[in-house]
């Protein structure tokens, strides 16, 4: 019998080709905004100022200050931003890094966000705030900073190149793996995440061949959409765990990370997975699931293994300890110290993992 609590966040969502363009002063009066806090990095104020220009009269003041990862000074000066302005809304237009900047200010002053996202990271449907403070990264849920409204419109991403477009797409998928074993897993989170799969492999494949075509960024922006929401519900699991903490302790490219150790994790997990792999390999259209995962970053132009990234073999035994630590006690798999020395060292030597033990 299935067992499960499904809390499930509120949020309205606008999705369509050109719907920020046709939409966003609708979207702004919805949430009843007479002066706006717009929050949009560098690269990302010249779209902002296009899409506030029906609505420029309600632009209170513009912060163009972001930063990766939401340093506690630039979440202070957004603050600042936001009080001197005396701000009702915050209007987010941007990446991952934007949309934490604004809900950094959610977190502090309460202030609804509409987020128009311009890449596939998914922060905009997750209460998961992150700030930085020298290096060292924070992370809580607070429903505060859920934005109050998303508009997705693909094509403001098409000028996202295209191996971001990779990175952000295939962190996606991973999102959409773990949702199925995660600790707060759930039917509705797993519906989400199967169709995610689906419209990700379909946008990877189509964008890294034609950049700027609408139909594989539309795929990708719905991926991202239906990934973000089952992370969100679901929570992370053992591939993230792994991912964050060799990220932190030897400073591995993110997306690059995930990718590699994706396949090795979906083969640990895989004998006690059943209805997770024939979800997956629904999506897939395929039942080898790990390989086709191979072959997807491989395809991408993801390096083969983490040596590749200049991991350490001796680094390996240096993390176990801490992954099993924080791994979550009901992964699929348990999680033993030699089990993930398994997974690490087929991920680091590159060793298809449904192939005969070396
Ligand atoms: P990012 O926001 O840092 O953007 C990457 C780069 O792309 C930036 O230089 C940005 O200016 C540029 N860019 C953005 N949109 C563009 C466009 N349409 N055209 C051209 N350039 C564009 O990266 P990201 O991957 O979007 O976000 C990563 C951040 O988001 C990380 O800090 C990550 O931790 C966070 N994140 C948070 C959550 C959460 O739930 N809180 C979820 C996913 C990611």
């Amino acid at each position: 019998m299935t067992m499960f609590t499904y809390d499930g966040l509120p949020g309205r969502v606008v999705f369509g080709a050109g719907v920020a363009r046709e939409r966003l002063l609708g979207e702004v009066d919805l949430l009843g905004a007479r002066r706006v806090l717009v929050i949009a990095g560098d690269t990302e104020s010249e779209i902002a100022t296009r899409l506030c220009a029906p609505f420029a009269d309600r632009v209170a003041a513009t912060f163009t200050q972001v930063r990766p990862h939401v340093p506690v000074e630039v979440a202070e000066l957004a603050r600042k931003a936001s009080s001197e302005a005396d701000a009702d809304l915050v209007l987010s237009v941007g990446g991952g890094s934007t949309t934490g900047t604004a809900k950094a200010v959610a977190l502090t002053t309460g202030l609804p966000v509409l987020a128009v996202p311009t890449t596939y990271a998914g922060s905009e449907v997750t209460p998961v705030w992150g700030m930085t403070d020298r290096g060292r990264k924070t992370t809580g849920t607070d429903r505060r900073v859920l934005p109050k409204t998303v508009v997705y419109d693909a094509e403001l991403t098409v000028t996202l190149p295209v191996d971001l477009s990779v990175a952000s797409g295939l962190n996606a998928v991973a999102h959409c793996v773990e949702a199925f074993w995660a600790p707060r897993r759930s039917p509705v989170a797993s519906a989400m995440a199967e169709d995610g799969i689906r419209h990700l492999v379909a946008g990877l494949t189509t964008v890294t061949g034609d950049p700027t075509g609408p139909v594989g960024r539309g795929e990708l922006l719905l991926g991202a959409y239906l990934a973000g929401s089952a992370f969100a519900v679901a929570g992370s699991g053992l591939h993230h765990k792994i991912c964050h903490v060799l990220g932190g302790a030897f400073d591995l490219p993110h997306a690059q990370t995930h990718a590699i150790v994706l396949p090795h994790v979906l083969a640990y997990n895989a004998p006690h997975a059943t209805e997770a792999c024939a979800r997956i390999a629904r999506a897939l259209g395929r039942t080898d699931i790990v390989t086709a995962l191979r072959e997807l970053g491989a395809g991408l132009g993801v390096p083969p293994d983490l040596r590749a990234l200049g991991l350490n073999e001796s680094d390996i035994d240096t993390v176990l300890a801490e992954i099993v630590a924080i791994a979550p006690p009901d992964n699929p798999t348990p999680v033993t110290e030699e089990g993930l020395r398994t997974i690490l060292h087929a991920a680091w030597a590159g060793t298809d993992p449904m192939g005969p033990t070396p």
